[in-house]
C-alpha cells in the first residue's frame, strides 16, 4: 500500500499537478513505450514487427534525448508542444501493425500533458494531434474496418476527455487558488487597516491628560495608557503586580487613610461597580504627591460583564485651591467675629437704656436683627469652611414652624415684589415642632429666597406646610429656571452654582442649601428637590415632629 501510494503519488506529481521538466514526462513515455514493444515481442502470437513500431521507438528516442537537453527555460512556451505531438506521431507509427493497435492508450500521456499545460488550446491541439497523426494514417493505412474504426473513435475520444479533464479541473483550481489569492489580499488589506487604527487609537490614548486603564473580567490589568504609567509609578514604587486591588501608597481623599484591597477603585470597578468622581491620593511624598479623581464604568458583551474601564483624572490643582479657599473663608469668618460680637454687646447695652426714644428703639431693633443674622452667616461660613463637617449643633425647643414660615414669607414678600413674583402660602396658623427655631427659620429663609431668586417676573412661588403621620413636610416650590438633571447631584454641595445661575449672572455663593441640608440632616429629616428646566422647582423638607 505504502509503495503503491507513493508511486501513485510520483505519478501524480509528475502528470497533473506540477510543471515536470519534459524530459521526464518523455523519459516516462519512452519506458512505456518499451513496455508495449517487449510486451508485444515476448508475447508472440502475432507477425513480427513492422518497421512501424521500430521507426515510432527511433523517434521517441530521439525525442526523448532532445526532451532531456533542451534548453527548455530559453525557448518559447509553446516550443514543448511538438514533444507530445511527436509522441502522437511515433504512436500512430506503431499502430501500423495491425498487433499494435494497444499502443493507441498510450495517447492518453501528451493529451494529459497537452491538457494540462495548454488549457482548451491544449485540448484542441491534443484532438488535432490525435485525429491527423494517429487515426486518421492508421484508418488509411490499416482500413476502415470495424475494430480498427471503433479503435479509433474510441482513441480520439479518450483524448479529448483526458484532455479536457484535466484541463477543467486546472481550471477550477485556477479560480479557487485566485479567490484564494484574493480572499488573502483582501484579510491583509483588513489587517492593515486594524493595525492603523491600533495605532492611532494609542497614539491617542498616549496624547489624553488623563490615566486609562482597561481590566479582564477577573481584574487583571489589560492595558493602561502612558499617563496612567506615570501615576502606577508614583503610587506604586515598589512594582504592581498587574492585577485589581493591590495595595500600596494609595490614601483616601483626607489623605491620610490608606485604603484597603477591597476599597481600591480597580477593586470595586472589578466587581462590576460603576462610580464617578472617586477622590484619592497618591504617593507618600509631600512634593510628588498627586490628588486623582477616579470614574469607572463596565463593559459588557451582549449583557455579560466583560472587564471595566477606569479614567484617572489629575485634581492636584483644584483640590490645593478648594483648600485654599476654605482656610480663607475660615480665617476671614473668624476675622469678621471679633467685631460682631462687639457690634451686639454695643447694641444689647444701647437697647437697655431707659432713656432713648421709641423710634431709636425700634431702630436698634433691626440693627440687632441684622446684626444676628450676620452672626449666623459668620458661623455657618466657619461651619462650611471646616473640612471634615462635623453634624452641625442644634438646640431644639418647642417651635411653631407655622409662625416661623408665616414670618419668612412676610419678610420676603418686598423682595418678591420687586421682583414681580407672587408669593402664597398655606400653613396651618400653628404647627408645633421640637427644632432649633433659628437654624428652622434659615431653612425656611434659605429656601424661600432662593425660589424668588430663580424666578423670572410673572412667575409663582408657593409655601406648604402639611403634617404627615409623625412627619411635617415643608415644601416651596416655584415655577422658575429649574436646574438641569446634571446638576441636580451637586445642588447640595457647597460653593455649587447651577450653570443657569451663572449664565443669568444670578447672585450667589453656593452656600445656602448646603447649609440647609446640614441643618435638616441634623434634626433627622431629609431634603430632597424636584425639578425641570425652564419649568421650576419643588424643594420639599421632611422632618420628623417630636424629636
Ligand atoms: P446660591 O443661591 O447662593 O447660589 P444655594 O446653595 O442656595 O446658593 O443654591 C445653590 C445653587 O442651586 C444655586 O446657585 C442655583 O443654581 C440652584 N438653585 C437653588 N435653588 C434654586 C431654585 N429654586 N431654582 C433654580 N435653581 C436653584
Amino acid at each position: 500500500m505504502g509503495t503503491l501510494g507513493r508511486a501513485t503519488g510520483t505519478a501524480r506529481r509528475i502528470l497533473l499537478t506540477e510543471d515536470p521538466h519534459p524530459g521526464v514526462i518523455q523519459a516516462l513515455f519512452v519506458a512505456l513505450y518499451v513496455l508495449d514493444l517487449v510486451l508485444r515481442a515476448v508475447g508472440g502470437g502475432g507477425a513480427p514487427f513492422g518497421p512501424g513500431p521500430l521507426v515510432g521507438l527511433a523517434l521517441v528516442g530521439i525525442v526523448g534525448v532532445v526532451a532531456a537537453v533542451a534548453p527548455w527555460a530559453t525557448l518559447p512556451r509553446w516550443a514543448v508542444v511538438t514533444v507530445p505531438l511527436l509522441d502522437m506521431a511515433a504512436l500512430g507509427l506503431s499502430r501500423m501493425d495491425a498487433a499494435g493497435a494497444g499502443a493507441g492508450l498510450l495517447a492518453v500521456l501528451p493529451a494529459l500533458w497537452l491538457g494540462r499545460k495548454f488549457g482548451m488550446r491544449g485540448v484542441q491541439v491534443a484532438v488535432a494531434g490525435a485525429a491527423f497523426l494517429i487515426v486518421i494514417p492508421d484508418l488509411v493505412h490499416l482500413g476502415a474496418s470495424g475494430v480498427n474504426l471503433s479503435r479509433s473513435v474510441l482513441i480520439l475520444c479518450t483524448v479529448a476527455w483526458a484532455s479536457l479533464a484535466i484541463s477543467s479541473a486546472l481550471e477550477r483550481s485556477e479560480a479557487n487558488r485566485e479567490t484564494a489569492e484574493r480572499g488573502r489580499g483582501e484579510l491583509a488589506a483588513a489587517l492593515a487597516v486594524i493595525e492603523e487604527q491600533r495605532a492611532f487609537s494609542e497614539a491617542i490614548l498616549d496624547t489624553v491628560d488623563v490615566g486609562l486603564v482597561l481590566l479582564d473580567p477577573d481584574g487583571t490589568y489589560r492595558s493602561m495608557n502612558k499617563r496612567h504609567e506615570a501615576f502606577m509609578r508614583i503610587g506604586y514604587p515598589d512594582g504592581h503586580n498587574g492585577r485589581a486591588g493591590q495595595v500600596g501608597q494609595i490614601y483616601a481623599a483626607d489623605g491620610v487613610t490608606p485604603l484597603g484591597p477591597h476599597e481600591m477603585p480597580t477593586y470595586r470597578a472589578s466587581q462590576g461597580e460603576e462610580f464617578d468622581d472617586c477622590r484619592l491620593w497618591i504617593g507618600a511624598d509631600p512634593l510628588t504627591r498627586r490628588a486623582i479623581s477616579v470614574s469607572a464604568r463596565s463593559v459588557r458583551d451582549q449583557g455579560d460583564f466583560a472587564g471595566a474601564a477606569l479614567a484617572y483624572k489629575d485634581v492636584t490643582e483644584f483640590m490645593r485651591a478648594l483648600k485654599v479657599k476654605d482656610e480663607f473663608v475660615a480665617s476671614v469668618s473668624h476675622e469678621l467675629r471679633t467685631p460682631l460680637t462687639s457690634i451686639v454687646g454695643y447694641v444689647d447695652i444701647l437697647q437697655d437704656r431707659p432713656d432713648l426714644p421709641g423710634d431709636v428703639l425700634a431702630q436698634l431693633d433691626v440693627v440687632a436683627r441684622n446684626t444676628d443674622r450676620l452672626n449666623r452667616l459668620v458661623a455657618d461660613l466657619l461651619h462650611t469652611a471646616q473640612a471634615d463637617d462635623g453634624p452641625m449643633h442644634v438646640v431644639r425647643s418647642e417651635t411653631d414652624l407655622g409662625v416661623i414660615v408665616r414670618d419668612s414669607v412676610q419678610a420676603a414678600t418686598p423682595a418678591a415684589e420687586r421682583a414681580g413674583v407672587g408669593i402664597e402660602v398655606d400653613a396651618p396658623l400653628s404647627l408645633m415642632v421640637m427644632a432649633d427655631p433659628q437654624r428652622m427659620a434659615q431653612v425656611v429663609d434659605n429656601l424661600v429666597s432662593n425660589a424668588i431668586k430663580y424666578t423670572a417676573a410673572g412667575g409663582r412661588v408657593r409655601v406648604r406646610v402639611a403634617v404627615d403621620g409623625a412627619k411635617v413636610e415643608l415644601s416651596v416650590a416655584d415655577t422658575g429656571i429649574g436646574i438641569g438633571a446634571s446638576d441636580r447631584d451637586r445642588l447640595f454641595t457647597r460653593f455649587f452654582r447651577s450653570r443657569q445661575a451663572e449664565e443669568r449672572s444670578i447672585q450667589g455663593v453656593g452656600l445656602g442649601l448646603s447649609i440647609t441640608k446640614a441643618i435638616v440632616e441634623s434634626h433627622g429629616g431629609r431634603i430632597e428637590v424636584e425639578s425641570e428646566l425652564g419649568q421650576g422647582s419643588e424643594f420639599r423638607v421632611r422632618l420628623p415632629i417630636g424629636t
